[in-house]
């Protein structure tokens, strides 16, 4: 498993779970190929938009791409201001 980061998001990569639906590669083909067993490869973690990596993760149908974690959204200091 690994996991590649774009926009401040952090998205998993699990090879196992792959299915080979090549969704991933339409939606960000600078991103993700597939192998010979049709399973997913990174070829360039800042290969596309993060709104394309985003469209490919989202249209993954087993799970093998999956939102890891997003940048904190700004919280509030002690005086109630945005940092
Ligand atoms: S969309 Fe998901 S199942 Fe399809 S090739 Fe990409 S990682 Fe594998």
């Amino acid at each position: 498993m690994s996991e590649i980061e774009r926009g401040g998001v952090t998205f998993r990569v699990d090879r196992e779970a792959c299915t080979g639906s090549g969704s991933c590669v339409f939606h960000a083909p600078e991103t993700f190929d597939q192998d010979d067993e049709l399973k997913v490869v990174v070829l360039d973690e800042g290969g596309d938009p993060a709104s394309a990596v985003t469209a490919a993760v989202e249209s993954c149908p087993s799970g093998a791409l999956r939102l890891a974690s997003a940048a904190p959204a700004a919280r509030p200091n002690t005086q109630g201001e945005a940092r």
